[in-house]
């Protein structure tokens, strides 16, 4: 059955999605700092406003600059056509934004700064009008375009007000010519918007993502999409180039709500191009498929370890301890005393213990056709007897030496029909394929998506 030479340490230490998703902990971390920093900036107090400011308990912000979106056609001709005051210098003109406190009302917060009781008077009233049932929240930002009056440096008078409480909808009051104030909703529609990020790796690939403006999930998704197929230790370069499809969702003056969802990516490594596409099946949770429609997800495991080296292979070979040529039944694989080993796929275990050549040995049945058992195991993993069940990655013993073994190594058979087969060419005819009419469906999506990597418009 087994057994190889010295089996040297390890040189493939666990790499893993969950390793590669810690080392973006660091980015995170900074991402957050970067973010107090910025708030802490924001709320600094205004100091040019009047000194009634410092009495009230508002909080003054200074608006962040938020460009408004570029004009219509017919905006553009309103705009052309709307007289310029000659009486209100631009310098006198000057935004806040105010944030809504505990127990405050538009009323009494433009009373704290200083507007003159008429007016803050009406604009309450038709704000009231405007948002009807609807109530703003603590925490709720209000901007204000206001004007110095010479006349009353300490009344400022308000041009507009406008709140935004979600995304797709804004109320505004806006000064008329006569003095008197209205009001208006403005809705925004949200719609999908296709974008890509192209890069190139530096560092890891999540990181990489991140710093070109994929959304940490979506980056987080294609890895663990990719992380079936492509072995990251020895495959991942530097300066390999990927691309990430994402479904934006953005108003239509142009605020992204949802930073995008992972719709394709695509991988170029040395020798290949690795794609996943996402996809919902008809009764079926939304996953990744390569391009011809197979799951990228195996029913069984690449290896049965974390940490390993395939030491020999299968297939016939001369013997280490008898000496002569004979077929090796398995794969074995190379790895220290004690390195767990784990469940290839979901079953059950139809024998746990002593077993000739194989020493300390388990085997599970994952369908009526498909098995795999491991050899020279130092000791059961917890729990490991026959007849219970096991699920994928579950540890089912440990490495050891037991039984005709020269060291400690991993002897793993793969048995179709109850005959052993390469473990290593399986994995081609178990992934789970598409078809009818998810197929049909999934090729059309997936027709659009080739084309959108590489043309889509690029994220900022
Ligand atoms: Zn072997």
């Amino acid at each position: 059955m087994v057994m190889t030479g010295s089996p040297p340490p390890s040189d493939r230490p666990a790499h893993r999605p969950g390793a590669l998703l810690s080392r973006f902990w660091p980015v995170l971390v900074t991402l957050v700092a970067v973010g107090i920093a910025i708030c802490g900036f924001v709320s600094l107090r205004d100091p040019s406003p009047s000194a009634t400011v410092e009495e009230t308990e508002l909080e003054l912000v200074i608006a962040e600059y938020d460009p408004p979106p570029p004009p219509t056609a017919d905006e553009f001709q309103l705009q052309q056509s709307e007289p310029t005051e000659p009486e209100a210098p631009t310098n006198d003109r000057y935004e806040l934004a105010l944030q809504l406190k505990r127990g405050d009302t538009i009323e009494k917060m433009l009373g704290d700064i200083g507007v003159p009781e008429a007016d803050r008077e009406q604009i309450a009233e038709k704000f009231e009008l405007l948002l009807k049932k609807n109530k703003l929240v603590t925490g709720e930002t209000i901007t204000l375009s206001l004007q110095t009056l010479s006349e009353q440096p300490d009344a400022p008078r308000v041009l507009s007000l406008l709140v935004r409480p979600q995304p797709e909808r804004e109320y505004s009051i806006t000064r008329d010519e006569d003095g008197s104030y209205s009001g208006e909703i403005k809705t925004y529609k949200v719609s999908p918007r296709i974008v890509r990020v192209t890069t190139v790796r530096a560092g890891s690939l999540q990181e990489s993502g991140i710093r070109a403006g994929a959304p940490a999930a979506a980056m987080g998704e294609f890895i663990k999409a990719l992380s079936y197929d492509v072995d990251f230790q020895r495959e991942l370069k530097s300066g390999q180039q990927f691309t990430v499809l994402l479904e934006q969702h953005v108003t239509s003056d142009g605020r992204v709500i949802h930073p995008g969802r992972l719709l394709a990516g695509q991988l170029e490594l040395a020798k290949r191009t690795v794609t996943v596409i996402a996809f919902q099946p008809s009764g079926s949770a939304r996953q990744f498929f390569t391009p011809d429609g197979k799951s990228v997800v195996r029913s069984f495991l690449r290896t049965p370890m974390d940490a390993s080296r395939i030491s020999s292979r299968f297939g016939v070979r001369r013997h280490p301890i008898l000496g002569f040529s004979a077929m090796h039944a398995g794969v074995d694989f190379a790895a220290p005393l004690g390195t767990p080993i784990l469940a290839a796929g979901a079953g059950k275990v139809t024998r746990a213990g002593y077993y000739g050549g194989y020493g300390l040995y388990v085997k599970l049945a994952h369908t009526a056709d498909i098995g795999t058992a491991y050899g020279h195991m130092s000791r059961l993993g917890p729990g490991i007897k026959p007849g219970v069940s096991v699920r994928q990655g579950q540890v089912i013993g440990f490495v050891g030496s037991t039984g005709m073994s020269t060291g400690p190594h991993l002897h793993y058979e793969f048995h179709r029909g109850g005959k052993p087969v390469n473990p290593l060419i399986q994995r081609f005819a178990m992934h789970a394929k598409l078809s009818g009419r998810n197929m049909v469906n999934f090729l059309a999506l997936v027709r659009q998506y080739l084309v959108q990597l590489k043309k889509a418009p690029q994220v900022r």
